[in-house]
């Protein structure tokens, strides 16, 4: 391909996303194919000969888009929103096209300058005070590994990476049973094991489902009497199910007194945090020693930017950097390669989408998405509550609220979800509540507007009657 058919190709790329995206309330949300649909029509073997781009495109539109769910549709609500806004996409678009490695200050020194301002523009945007650095990392997961590691190694006087885990003292970390699977993940991953993560039930009866304090302390205490090694506090502000937060406070005291690192999982929510209203929801976070946020999930900057916030970056440093001849910057010694800061080597240059994004919006135009996003989700929710066959079982957090048909099986609200989500009009998904299938209805998407909130409304009590409600 010669860079004029380059730049004749990527000129109708950018013309058929933007009517993609004109025309994204036409379609349904969910993809409605079955497995295997889309893998048949895949040839078994590569091709020997290569063929014309129009007919790899002809190709995408008939066997890959309708195999598509649509994330960016305006009236998706399920899980939470993994948002594109168009400056970011044109960003990433720009950075494809340039296609820098940026893993060292010298590999691309202008990535790694944009990502140290990014970082901290965004970290003056969501409240967080000076003295927390911050890296952009994939995923949420890999920045909460990256936190598990340093526990691991802060605990064991930085030789777990020496001598490995057998035979030592046993690390402990703790978090409550709210918590995302990438915490599980970052335990195995870090060696420490299953066992070793000590999720500690939660309030009774607290609609913000923190972790019971008392019940905490009892168990660390429990573990130093039995010669375990407490390592690390993992705290949640927003988690996946129906939006639970710890008193980070209480977390941050218990760690100051007992001398354990604390992480806090923010991948959702702390996207709200740039409107200082919600901060409450995460009261003491200045105390800890870090904090991950996706800027990829409810603020526009497409996947992947998972923002992570540390304290002591030396601490991340020294559990991490590994310096061959090969990576050594010779000429600058006083600069910084991100990629000691994070598990992979490689990086992309993923700063930039937040340099579009905030500069396009401005925190005003940001904030003023989050506030209708709670705003429209806070009305539903009391429009739902109005209905007789209809109870609200978690109240809104941010945008994130969960309800169910009074009086239906399990099986039967499983069956509306599909149901609703079958029609097309909108996407939603469900989670267990103590034992209790609940629908989960978060708004986040870039695109939505209030018509979109009513239709989620009007979709929710039609399927509901034509389902026959409570009947399971
Ligand atoms: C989405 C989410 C994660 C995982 O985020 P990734 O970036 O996909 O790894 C972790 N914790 C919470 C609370 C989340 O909502």
């Amino acid at each position: 391909m010669d860079w004029d058919e380059f730049a004749d190709w990527g000129g109708k790329i950018a013309r058929r996303g933007a009517a993609y995206h004109k025309t994204l309330r036409d379609r349904p949300v969910r993809a409605a194919v079955k497995p295997g649909e889309i893998i048949a029509q895949l040839p078994a073997s590569p091709p020997e000969t290569g063929c014309a781009m129009a007919e790899i495109l002809e190709d995408f539109e008939r066997i890959v888009m309708p195999g598509l769910t649509h994330w960016q549709h305006p009236r998706f609500f399920a899980y939470f929103p993994a948002n594109a806004a168009p400056p970011s996409m044109l960003a990433e678009m720009m950075v494809t096209t340039l296609a820098p490695q940026c893993m060292l200050w010298q590999t691309s020194p202008a990535a790694t300058e944009m990502e140290t301002r990014m970082l901290d523009w965004l970290r003056q945007a969501i409240g967080l005070p000076e003295g927390f650095a911050g890296v952009i990392q994939d995923s949420a997961s890999s920045a909460t590994l990256a936190a598990v590691l340093v526990m691991r190694e802060r605990a064991l006087t930085w030789q777990g990476n020496v001598r490995g885990l057998a035979g030592g003292p046993v690390p402990r970390i703790y978090c409550s049973t709210e918590v995302h699977t990438s915490i599980d993940r970052a335990i195995w991953v870090a060696g420490i094991g299953q066992e070793n993560l000590v999720k500690v039930p939660t309030v009774p009866g607290d609609p913000m489902r923190r972790m019971d304090t008392e019940a905490l302390r009892a168990r660390i205490a429990e573990d130093r009497a039995n010669g375990l090694l407490p390592a690390g506090l993992i705290g949640v502000t927003g988690a996946t199910g129906m939006g639970a937060c710890d008193d980070i406070a209480a977390l941050a005291e218990i760690a100051a007194a007992e001398g354990l690192y604390l992480h806090v999982d923010a991948a959702w929510a702390g996207a709200a945090m740039i409107c200082p209203e919600f901060r409450t929801l995460w009261a003491g976070v200045e105390q800890a020693d870090s904090v991950v946020f996706n800027p990829h999930k409810w603020l526009g900057a497409q996947f992947d930017c998972s923002a992570h916030f540390i304290r002591d970056p030396d601490a991340l440093r020294q559990t991490l950097a590994i310096r061959p001849e090969y990576l050594k910057t010779h000429a600058h010694r006083d600069v910084t390669d991100y990629s000691e800061w994070s598990v992979p080597l490689g990086r992309r240059f993923r700063a930039l989408k937040l340099w579009f994004l905030i500069r396009a919006y401005g925190l005003d135009g940001l904030r003023e998405m989050i506030r209708n996003h709670v705003a429209w989700s806070r009305a539903l929710c009391n429009r739902l509550r109005e209905q007789p066959g209809i109870e609200i079982t978690s109240e809104p957090v941010l945008s994130l609220f969960t309800f169910r048909p009074k009086g239906a099986s399990n099986e039967a609200v499983q069956a509306l979800v599909e149901a609703i989500n079958s029609d097309g009009r909108i996407y939603l998904t469900q989670t267990n509540l103590e034992g209790r299938i609940t629908i989960r209805f978060q708004a986040g998407a870039f695109g939505m507007e209030a018509a979109d909130a009513e239709m989620a409304f009007h979709t929710i009590l039609d399927l509901l009657s034509k389902t026959g409600g409570t009947q399971s």
